[in-house]
């Protein structure tokens, strides 16, 4: 079938109804088959075969979905009879109402709707590009499903509407390209990539599902939540434990309290359907629950976010190289389990033998989703009126800290070990009293008042909740609620909506439960963040209403531009001035700069730009863009502020490519700061202060402890094409250390993140470690673990590098570092600027042994010589989502480039 464009409808009917008798198999088209040693098709060998298959198939549609980072366009093949083909709109339009309940009120009708319709199953591969099986398995499947004519296939493609979704191009290309380098297929291997294969953040591209701050995240996120509403979704990634082939579905706790009873016991269906095909078709080795660390606790990957959207997402790890591996011998993978019921011998493992796995997998669900068809339309339809329901009267969702509460009501300690510790008959009373107190129910929804101090910023919040599906009412008037009055403008998120767990997961504390190995044990690291409330993350005000309510509310159909700022006064003003408390501020001086304005930075925080000739014009410009409001100075000019200068920025990266580095650079470009990416060869070469102002070192640019081989280690193979040479190199004590203090002396300014907040001890200056005990040694996890939740700190608000911010500031934290200064610390230069004030910081996540934390130091500044170094303990730009406290990085990029 001809392609489409992403938008378009895909309805034309194939111009034959026969079913085709011939399609060209991968090995006709790549010269090998699909899993041949030492083989792997590229992105654009995928494109143009897929463009062949829909030519020559009239079970397949290609539809672009969208641009990537790179610019490539991003392919879904949708795979179904050509019957099906014919009617797509109707059978799209059948898994949205479903899905979204809105509009389907009675059961009668669901079930009317679930008979005509098709299941929906999306099926993905290549989201991280070095797990090569993930595309690979993917062109084998839609060569299968649209050649083959077994009576299974046959039932799947009259049941089914297939999507089948590349979840990253860009870094497919790279990866295959890589690999393929070699001419000697023995010298291939996938090992020392020269930079992330996702162009900000390579493998955190599977942490961005409620952000979408990527450009394929946001492509995917519309298909899944706002055109396709699959039932069924399926991730592809590899590798699998160790002594295994694969993980598959079900997965291990903790659980998450806010999504229905249905995703779980569903998982399990459909687990159960792979796991069985697996054992039927003599294929050992496939384990679940807690044979790997993989559960569904998190929001926030592409498998994770959909069960937030009444969605049955799985996940699949397998292992596979186009370069042969060995399945080790491990003695503990050998005794059959209810995790691992098959066990596989030790042996040598070919590409080929993965995607047959890949393909008894997404056969085994295919297959299940054709069977049940019915009931998995049906049960979505359940789920949104369920969350539909619950957001529409009194309600409460069940949190380990309730349970520690009720412990507490009936006389007991307040820290039980887990929520299991709890045994015994309570009085029924409790339950009424504790349990369904009615200041704990649900809210009815949220109100996000335009008038809070960074608006923009919720704007940006909204937006994230618009693509993941959610519906957004905008007041059209002043109303009230609960006593407080809001101004038109205002944003309004009702949980009376299919995709409220997602509402109260964006909004509400999660509540991780206390996890560990055994009483008094170690703690059960969570696979990935315990806490992520997006609204705190970003700091967003936004009042919970736990009663009823409307007001003059529109929908938002869809993303919504941050609105235009005034430009008052009148026109021949010789400056205007403009706050500092958006985010969007900073967007606003970075234009200014670029333009050669002047800008100055006010003691009192404010920022004031001084008339030019064509400024004023310039300025009515950036109010719409920015939603920045420029005031005209009149009388008395204030106070004379800092100068600001244009940025000479240098972010620190690595050979192969750093996360956190990455996000950075799309946080900065976001914001359209000018930067140079700087590897350790160039910071090593010395003379930093010719080239730059501001140095920013995010984790992992400098070692926690001891000297070098920290940042890259070397590539083993010598094929590094000259481009990438010159990021080779890593921080040494004897060659960066030095050059780092120099800059600093010079008066540089170094911004250092998360764990290169060590670089304060390298350099000799008295900053203690607060989680430490007696002796030095880090505290032990059984006494404090704090994986990665957001906890508030208290900010003086009053120091430059905090203007703008709140008092009290929420931080993403990831066991991060906290600090002690000196008593005589103001006299040898060290400055406080966040720290935690009380025993009970944690805001959302898990935060076991927090009182540990008060009075600990988050974010300090020191003097070195006549420059500034800046101690970022928490990860105050994690993968681009805590804009709360943006803040802190613009405000140190900017004092260092002030004068
Ligand atoms: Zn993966």
């Amino acid at each position: 079938m001809a392609p489409e464009a992403h938008g378009q409808a895909v309805t034309a009917p194939p111009a034959t109804t026969a079913t085709s008798s011939r399609v060209t198999s991968p090995k006709e088209q790549f010269g090998f088959a699909i899993g041949d040693d030492y083989q792997l098709a590229t992105y654009e060998q995928l494109t143009a075969y897929w463009r062949r298959l829909d030519e020559q198939s009239d079970r397949m549609s290609v539809v672009d979905i969208g641009k990537t980072a790179e610019g490539r366009s991003q392919w879904m093949a949708i795979i179904t009879s050509p019957e099906n083909h014919r009617k797509l709109e109707r059978l799209k339009t059948i898994a949205r109402r479903l899905a979204l309940a809105e509009d389907v009120t009675t059961e009668a009708e669901a079930r009317a709707l679930a008979a005509e319709g098709t299941a929906v199953v999306w099926i993905d591969g290549g989201l991280h590009a070095n797990e090569t099986l993930g595309a690979q398995q993917l062109i084998e499947t839609v060569y299968q499903l649209v050649s083959s004519t077994d009576q299974e296939v046959t039932r799947i493609l009259d049941n089914v509407v297939v999507l089948a979704v590349h979840a990253n191009p860009d870094g497919h290309d790279l990866v295959a390209n890589w690999y393929l380098r070699e001419r000697d297929p023995l010298e291939r291997s996938l090992d020392d990539l020269p930079r992330l294969y996702q162009k900000y953040a390579g493998h955190d591209n599977n942490r961005d599902s409620y952000m979408a701050a990527l450009a394929e995240t946001a492509n995917m996120n519309r298909v899944l939540y706002r055109e396709w509403f699959p039932q069924i979704m399926y991730n592809h990634h590899q590798t699998g434990p160790i002594g295994t082939v694969m993980f598959a579905p079900p997965f291990r706790d903790p659980f998450n309290y806010v999504y229905d009873p249905l995703i779980p016991t569903s998982l399990d269906l459909v687990g159960a359907a792979m796991h069985t095909r697996f054992v039927a078709e003599g294929k050992p080795g496939v384990t679940m629950r807690r044979g790997a660390n993989y559960s569904t606790w998190w929001n926030g990957g592409l498998r994770t976010t959909v069960y937030f959207h009444n969605m049955i997402g799985l996940l699949t790890e397998t292992i596979g190289n186009p370069t042969p591996i060995e399945i080790p011998f491990r003695p503990e993978r050998q005794l059959p389990s209810n995790d691992l019921p098959f066990p596989i011998e030790p042996q040598t493992w070919h590409m080929r033998q993965s995607i047959e796995y890949s393909l008894t997998a997404n056969r085994a669900v295919l297959d299940l989703a054709a069977r049940y068809r019915e009931q998995f339309l049906f049960n979505i339809w359940r789920m949104g009126r369920n969350a539909i329901d619950r957001g529409g009267r009194d309600s409460w969702t069940m949190y380990p800290r309730r349970l520690q509460k009720l412990q507490a009501a009936q006389g007991g300690a307040e820290t039980p070990r887990g929520p299991r510790g709890l045994a015994g008959n309570a009085p029924r009373a409790l339950f009424d009293t504790v349990l369904r107190d009615p200041a704990l129910r649900d809210p009815r929804g949220y109100v996000l008042s335009a008038d809070q101090p960074d608006f923009p910023t919720a704007i940006v919040f909204v937006n994230a909740l618009i693509r993941a599906g959610v519906t957004v009412h905008r007041a059209t008037a002043p109303f009230a609620v609960q006593g407080r009055t809001y101004p038109a403008g205002s944003l309004v998120v009702k949980t009376a909506q299919a995709f409220r767990p997602h509402v109260l997961d964006m909004f509400e504390p999660q509540d991780h439960p206390d996890d560990f190995q055994y009483p008094g044990g170690p703690p059960i690291p969570p696979y990935d963040s315990a806490g992520w409330t997006l609204a705190f993350q970003m700091g967003v005000q936004a009042d919970r209403v736990l009663e009823a309510f409307d007001g003059p509310f529109t929908r938002v159909a869809d993303e919504l531009a941050i609105p235009a700022g005034r430009v008052s006064g009148a026109p021949t003003a010789r400056a205007y001035v403009f706050a500092h408390q958006t985010n969007q501020a900073f967007r606003a001086i970075n234009r200014l700069l670029k333009a050669g304005d002047r800008v100055e930075w006010l003691p009192d925080g404010r920022f004031r730009v001084t008339a030019a000739a064509a400024t004023r014009a310039r300025l009515t410009e950036i109010a719409t863009a920015t939603g920045v409001s420029f005031e005209a100075e009149t009388g008395p000019a204030a106070t004379a502020g800092q100068v600001l200068r244009p940025m000479r920025l240098a972010l620190w990266d690595r050979y192969g490519g750093s996360m956190p580095s990455g996000w950075l650079r799309l946080v900065l470009e976001q914001f359209e700061f000018p930067y140079e990416v700087v590897y350790p060869p160039q910071l090593d070469a010395g003379a930093l202060s010719a080239r730059f102002d501001v140095l920013i070192l995010p984790d992992g640019a400098i070692p926690e402890s001891g000297g070098g081989g920290f940042g890259s280690r070397a590539p083993r193979s010598a094929n590094i094409p000259e481009e990438f040479r010159a990021r080779i190199g890593a921080y040494s004590s004897a060659t960066t250390l030095p050059q780092l203090r120099t800059f600093l002396e010079g008066g540089g300014t170094v911004l250092t993140i998360g764990g290169s907040t060590s670089l304060a001890q390298h350099l000799g200056l008295p900053v203690g470690n607060k989680l430490a005990d007696a002796a030095g040694a880090p505290l032990p996890t059984d006494q404090y673990y704090v994986p990665g939740s957001i906890l508030r700190v208290k900010v003086d608000t009053a120091h430059p590098l905090a203007h703008g911010l709140r008092a009290d500031t929420d931080v993403y934290f990831d066991n991060s570092p906290v600090f002690t200064l000196p008593s005589d610390a103001q006299a040898r230069g060290l400055t406080a600027i966040a720290w935690f004030d009380g025993p009970t910081p944690l805001r959302s996540g898990w935060a076991w042994g927090q009182a540990r934390l008060d009075g600990g130091v988050a974010i300090a500044e020191a003097r070195v010589g006549s420059g500034r170094l800046v101690l970022f303990g928490p990860e105050i730009t994690f993968r681009a989502q805590p804009h709360g406290t943006f803040k802190f990085l613009f405000n140190g990029i900017m004092r260092g480039a002030a004068r």
